[in-house]
């Protein structure tokens, strides 16, 4: 057993980073270890898995056997020599980085190394990136810095040169199928017809496995191309899969909304946080206002993969057009995908593909979800 073994069709980082671990045991602390790792990878390919694991690996004493209580705190987060940095808000601040690298100065307490793990690098701020490059160019000896992002292109060209590159690919089907199956415990058809739905995305493959009502939502979404005929309809299709965005986008975030208020309260001695005391009001009001962009974020995340799913479809209806031989990702639903398939040339499914890329960028770029979907489903009428 190994703190890789989480890791899914990724035998490449594997290696390369077992070999690092391997190299560190043997050197002196700060001889030749790389002190600046940048973990890359598509949405769940599982780049955060791999930095964690890789984590556990140098705080374990036998390279992450996966077992012993430093792999355990360290996977866990609750190492004291490793710190995971995660974050549901849209930029990581300045200050945020700043106490960041006065803690990655700080001398491991048992481990040989001290280990920053920092999720989501893409998101910290110009001045999040200055502070942390002084401590990139010049790390303490027993520091190492676990960057993720989705790209390469993500991250600014300093911080980048001075990180060693982990490349993390989007895991085959096949090599998810068997995941669920042998770590999850999922009967082999849901397996593969979750592995194929996600198209490489772990975390939602075992999402899909797991929960009947994410399979539910799925469904539905991908009913949207058949019933988008007239304007009206395709109005109504826009409004209704914002609407059911925004609902799981509120209820995604809404447990650590309550519990960030009820620990505000309790620090500040405020009895109910629902209705502070006029002299508390700032603090609940910016802490409101972070819980709100929080939840504009799950909610762009969410509608970002309803079209994905839509743009998985309309690729099945190019291959039944073209009549190429390759798996539909949504064979379940091989009765829509030719009733579309039927009522227009490959081009249209094309600009239809396209059209949903346009909403993907429009979304992601912050313009009012409705308006892009509407534009998108009036768009799909001609399809
Ligand atoms: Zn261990």
């Amino acid at each position: 057993m190994s703190v890789f073994d989480s890791l899914v069709g990724q035998a490449r980082a594997v290696e390369t980073l077992t070999r690092a671990v391997q190299d560190a045991a043997l050197d002196s602390p700060g001889a030749a270890m790389t002190h600046a790792w940048l973990f890359t990878g598509p949405p769940g390919s599982g780049r955060s898995v791999a930095a964690a694991a890789f984590a556990a690996a140098l705080v374990c004493s036998q390279g992450g056997c996966g077992h012993c209580p430093d792999c355990h705190t360290a996977l866990l987060g609750s190492h004291s020599d490793v710190d995971h940095v995660t974050t549901e808000a849209m930029t990581i601040s300045v200050d945020r980085a700043r106490s960041l690298v006065l803690e990655a100065a700080t001398a491991p307490s048992v481990a040989r190394w001290r280990v920053i793990v920092l999720e989501d690098a893409d998101r910290l701020t110009e001045a999040a990136n200055n502070a942390l490059l002084k401590s990139l160019e010049e790390p303490t000896p027993h520091t190492v810095w676990l960057l993720c992002a989705p790209s390469m292109e993500d991250v600014l060209p300093t911080i980048r040169s001075r990180c060693r590159h982990v490349i993390l690919t989007t895991p085959t089907t096949v090599d998810v199928a068997r995941h669920l199956v042998e770590r999850d415990g999922v009967d082999e058809a849901m397996a593969s017809f979750a592995a194929r739905a996600s198209m490489g995305h772990i975390g939602r493959a075992r999402g899909l496995a797991r929960d009947e009502q994410a399979r539910i939502t799925r469904a539905a979404t991908l009913s949207l191309p058949v019933n988008v005929a007239s304007l009206g309809s395709a109005l109504l299709s826009a409004r209704e899969l914002v609407d059911a965005a925004t609902e799981r986008g509120a209820e995604r975030t809404k447990s650590v909304d309550e519990t960030e208020r009820s620990q505000l309260a309790r620090g500040m001695g405020v009895e109910n946080p629902e209705r502070p005391p006029k002299w508390a009001r700032p603090d609940f009001k910016r802490l409101k206002d972070g819980q709100d962009k929080r939840r504009k974020r799950a909610t762009i995340d969410e509608l970002d993969r309803d079209l994905q799913d839509l743009l998985s479809f309309y690729r099945d209806v190019l291959v039944v057009q073209v009549g190429g031989n390759v798996t539909l990702v949504n064979a379940e639903l091989i009765g829509s995908i030719e009733k579309v398939a039927v009522r227009c040339p490959p081009e249209i499914t094309m600009r239809a593909m396209e059209a949903i890329l346009e909403a993907r960028e429009k979304i992601a770029a912050y313009v009012t979800p409705l308006l892009a979907v509407e534009e998108l489903t009036l768009a799909l009428r001609a399809s």
